[in-house]
């Protein structure tokens, strides 16, 4: 009730619509100082928009963890790695494996 006074009546006052579709920018910079001051005015007087935000934050590090974790899988995931890779540590292991053959030639 307070709140939606608020919103009428101060000059400047952002609604809980616009500070929706104000969320996304405001994340990645793109509100003038103006606006960041209206956004952030606006959050510190409505906590169901405070409660908001948090869980839009925590989406977005949920969002990142379980992009990281997913970036790991792939990258340890045996078919990922590349076969030029594969190769290489194989004629290694020959070139290794006939070294060997060849001391022991030398021994004997
Ligand atoms: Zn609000």
């Amino acid at each position: 009730m307070i709140k939606r006074l608020m919103t009428k009546y101060v000059p400047g006052m952002l609604t809980c619509q616009e500070v929706d579709s104000f969320l996304y920018d405001f994340h990645q910079g793109n509100l003038s100082f103006n606006q960041q001051l209206q956004f952030k005015l606006h959050i510190a007087m409505c906590s169901e928009c405070q409660v908001y935000l948090d869980d839009y934050r925590n989406t977005i590090r949920l969002a990142k963890e379980a992009f990281v974790i997913e970036n790991e899988l792939v990258t340890t995931s045996i078919d990922k790695v590349p076969e030029d890779l594969i190769n290489a540590i194989l004629s290694v292991r020959k070139s290794v494996d006939s070294a060997k053959i060849v001391n022991n030639e030398h021994k004997d």
